[in-house]
């Protein structure tokens, strides 16, 4: 038996001091979480083996809500009543309800993001766009004037519509 599974029975076996036990295995989980998992459910093997279906309220603990809800469900008794799980199993819901909530809200951020960039993308073409009495046609370097009929290209540069498509 190794250390850890030794703390855990002498708080469970010889102490009876199952809160001490959950602390534990909380502990362990803060610097080694795969190990904390594991303790975890040797914890809840080792309470029902104990205390039997009087361990439940404390195994259904929310301190331990590191643990994999379902597998700590299949963990328990068949014979389990349902008053005892209503606890357990509203807290789950509710941790994952906020995660459902987190990721909305995450990706109401990006939305908000997207249409940020979409509007500095524009910002920037209407910069390109802007022209003055000195703006000239790249293409064949004459000025603009109020009678011209002006196109953008793709990488905004303000060309005359008849200089669109020729060599520059
Ligand atoms: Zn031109």
């Amino acid at each position: 038996m190794d250390r850890h599974a030794e703390v855990l029975r002498i708080f469970v076996n010889d102490l009876n001091d199952n809160t001490s036990a959950i602390n534990y295995c909380c502990e362990v989980y803060q610097t080694n979480k795969s190990l904390g998992t594991k303790l975890g459910y040797d914890l809840i093997d080792l309470c029902l083996t104990t205390n039997g279906e009087a361990a439940i309220p404390t195994i259904l603990n929310p301190k331990l809500n590191f643990l994999d809800p379902i597998v700590v469900l299949e963990k328990l008794p068949d014979e389990t009543g349902l008053d005892v799980l209503d606890f357990f199993i509203e807290f789950n819901l509710r941790s994952i309800n906020t995660e459902l909530k987190n990721s909305i809200i995450q990706n109401e951020l990006l939305k908000v993001d997207l249409i940020d960039s979409k509007l500095q993308k524009l910002e920037k073409e209407r910069e390109y766009v802007r022209l003055t009495s000195s703006s000239i046609c790249p293409v064949c370097g004459k000025h603009f004037n109020a009678t011209s009929v002006v196109v953008v290209t793709t990488t905004g540069q303000a060309l005359h519509y008849g200089c669109n498509g020729k060599d520059n």
